[in-house]
Parts: C-alpha cells; sequence; structure tokens
C-alpha cells in the first residue's frame, strides 16, 4: 500500500520538455487564438487553438502519462470530458451506470442525454451477478466510478472488464477520487479514463477542468473529434496551472492520504460517530478489493453522525480547518452535507436507497497537518 517511487518521478516531468525557442523549463503559456500561415493551410502545426493550443498540448502529453496511456484528451470541466465520451455513442445505445455516482454525472445522463435517444440504467455494481443480469444486446458502454462518491463504495475493475468484453461494451472508469496515482484502471482492462482535473489533479481548488484517456488510436478520433468539432477546451491559463499542479501531485495524495485514514481511525472510534466509510479500514465491506486494486486510499471519508439535523448543521458549522464547500481533492480540507449540496440532484427516492440522508457528512482531508485536522473535528463533535 504505498505509492510507486516511479511515480514521484513521473509526475515532474510529465509531458513537459523544455520551450526549444528560448529553453523555457516551464511550458509557456501560448495564451493565442490563432497562428499565422506561410500559405493557405501551410503552418507549423497549429491553425486555431479549439484544434490545438500547445499548452494544451503538453497538458494532453501529461495526462496521458499520468495513466500509462497512449493518449490524453483536454476538457474545460469533468462533465465536458463526460459529455464527449457519451456523445461517441448513438441513439439506441444503453449504458449501465453505477448508481452511487458524482451527482452531476447522474443529472447529465437522466436529464441531458436521455432526451437523446440514449438509455441509461444505474444499477449496484458491487455485486458482479447485478451488470450481468443488467447487459442486453445494445449495451454499448458500463460506466464505473470507483471509489464512488460520497459512500465510498469499491467496484471490481477487472471482474467489471470481464462482463464489458463478453457484452462488446466499453468500460469506463471515472478515476476522479482515486487519482492516478492510487489506481491504474488501465493496467485492469479498462478501455477510457476520465478525471474530473477540478479535484485531486488540480488540487489548489483554483481550476474546473476534465480529462480523458485511451489507448485505442479509434477511440482516441473518436473522442478528439468531438473535442474538435463541439469545443468544450480548456485555456491556455488552466492547462498552464493543471501541468503545474501534477508535478505535486503523488506528494500531495501521499499526505492526503495519510490525512484520511488518521481521520476515519479517528471517527470510528468516536462515540458520536453512527458510521464510517473509508476503503482503508478493515471493518469496509469491501476492504480486501480496495487492497487489490488500489495503492492507496485518498483523503476522502464519509460518515453518519448520530443525532438531530440541526445537530449535523452546528457540528459543520463549528469546523474551522474544515471549510463548508462543494468540491474535493483541493489542498484544503473541506466538508460537504451531501443531501443538500453534491448530491442534491439525484432523486430523492435514489438517495434514500443508497442511504444519502441527513446525517451523511462527506469529508476532504487536506494536506494540513495531522493532529490540526483530528482537533478540528474533535472540538467540532464535542
Ligand atoms: C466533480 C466530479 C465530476 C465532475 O467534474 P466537474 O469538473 O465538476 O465538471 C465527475 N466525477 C466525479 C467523481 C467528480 O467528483
Amino acid at each position: 500500500m504505498s505509492i510507486r517511487s516511479e511515480d514521484y518521478t513521473k509526475v515532474v516531468h510529465a509531458g513537459v520538455e523544455p520551450d526549444p525557442r528560448t529553453g523555457a523549463i516551464m511550458t509557456p503559456i501560448f495564451q493565442t487564438s490563432t497562428y499565422v500561415q506561410s500559405a493557405p493551410n501551410e503552418h507549423k502545426g497549429w491553425d486555431y487553438s479549439r484544434a490545438g493550443n500547445p499548452t494544451r498540448d503538453a497538458l494532453e502529453v501529461a495526462f496521458a502519462a499520468l495513466e500509462g496511456a497512449k493518449y490524453g484528451l483536454a476538457f474545460s470541466s469533468g462533465l465536458a470530458a463526460e459529455q464527449a465520451i457519451i456523445q461517441i455513442l448513438n441513439p439506441g445505445d444503453h449504458v449501465l451506470v453505477c448508481d452511487d455516482v458524482y451527482g452531476g454525472t447522474g443529472r447529465l445522463f437522466r436529464r441531458l442525454f436521455a432526451k437523446y435517444g440514449l438509455e441509461f440504467e444505474f444499477i449496484d455494481m458491487t455485486k458482479m451477478e447485478n451488470i450481468a443480469k443488467a447487459i442486453k444486446p445494445s449495451t454499448r458502454m458500463i460506466w464505473v466510478e470507483t471509489p464512488t462518491n460520497p459512500l465510498l463504495k469499491v467496484i471490481d475493475i477487472a471482474a467489471t472488464v470481464k462482463l464489458a468484453k463478453q457484452a462488446k461494451a466499453l468500460l469506463v472508469v471515472d478515476n476522479t477520487f482515486a487519482s492516478p496515482i492510487y489506481q491504474s484502471p488501465f493496467e485492469l482492462g479498462a478501455d477510457i479514463v476520465m478525471h474530473s482535473t477540478t479535484k485531486y489533479i488540480g488540487g489548489h481548488s483554483d481550476i474546473i477542468g476534465g480529462a480523458v484517456m485511451v489507448n485505442d488510436d479509434k477511440l482516441y478520433e473518436e473522442i478528439k473529434f468531438v473535442q474538435f468539432a463541439a469545443g468544450a477546451v480548456p485555456g491556455p491559463f488552466e492547462a498552464f496551472l493543471l501541468l503545474r499542479s501534477i508535478k505535486t501531485l503523488a506528494v500531495r495524495m501521499a499526505k492526503h492520504s495519510e490525512n484520511g485514514l488518521e481521520v476515519a481511525k479517528f471517527l470510528s472510534q468516536h462515540k458520536k460517530v453512527e458510521s464510517v466509510f473509508y476503503p482503508g479500514l478493515p471493518s469496509h465491506p469491501q476492504h480486501e478489493l480496495a487492497k487489490k486494486q488500489m495503492r492507496g486510499f485518498t483523503g476522502m471519508v464519509s460518515f453518519n453522525l448520530k443525532g438531530s439535523y440541526e445537530q449535523v448543521v452546528t457540528t459543520l458549522q463549528k469546523m474551522k480547518v474544515f471549510s463548508l464547500a462543494e468540491s474535493l481533492g483541493g489542498v484544503e480540507s473541506l466538508v460537504n452535507h451531501p443531501e443538500k449540496m453534491t448530491h442534491a440532484s439525484v432523486p430523492e427516492a435514489m438517495r434514500k436507497h443508497l442511504g444519502i440522508g441527513p446525517n451523511l457528512i462527506r469529508l476532504s482531508c487536506g494536506i494540513e497537518g495531522t493532529p490540526d485536522i483530528i482537533a478540528d473535528l474533535e472540538q467540532a463533535l464535542s
């Protein structure tokens, strides 16, 4: 259970070559929309920044390196990345989605893409027989988010790959929560990996972004065409900030993970806590699977507090190191109330079924000192 030493090196150098003109060690921000041509359609490889931009190109090489993939593609948000993946499908195609997905993913599929003749079916993917039963001839894609948000369920990627292959469906993994440092879906056979780079990859709560990684040439061409034709691309400045963030991804993840585990242990012993969700705890129902397919468990910890909703709110308001805010994966600790915040768009019956209720709190442990984080929870819970 630890970070591969080569990953510390990889993140520092991923995608970055000294600028050939100046020798600048950092990739310049090419803040330009267009490029001068010497004759019609004769240029240096770039013609318009929706199609390509040198800063974004470096980022896309870095994305590919992070997941050990052949190709990377950058998008203006995690949801824009998801949109591009879904847009390679055709009306009538059936997509199986794990039931505990990020609220915005469910909203995109249910409220937007369902209008265009695509069929989405949300199922509990912690049991392989559920997937096997739900596959039908029109199933073209299986969408896995693991660990899930906010309940940190773990889905067996390698076993799902087998079912996807039999069905000739594409297996997509939303790897946002684990980060490329702690989980490598391509090594388990996934076809497409995506990230909301707003979270751990960005890591500083200052950008919105998304990434798609693939190995297959044809799949790359299809998704790249959507990126170019629909245009949900990041600007050069966001691309630069991400290149900068990626260099510290491994060291940040190490501290997030250390804090996450200590917080999970602290909460599981606390008398005001009903239940704790953290794949790194031996009490987690899929702890063995988590140890098999992950190399660490990140800073994401969810728990149910005992008491009334008012007491839950008071506890949230008393926290000082943790700020009450949406999002996750930044260097500063954040606390979120999924029912009222990130997962408010999930249909109520689904929330009840999943166990996202008034007492559920989700923590994104930052990289502050461990004793300060624990002390903050201690005073807020007292
Ligand atoms: C935040 C998030 C998304 C959506 O990404 P945005 O950058 O907010 O568009 C998708 N999946 C997961 C797991 C997320 O946490």
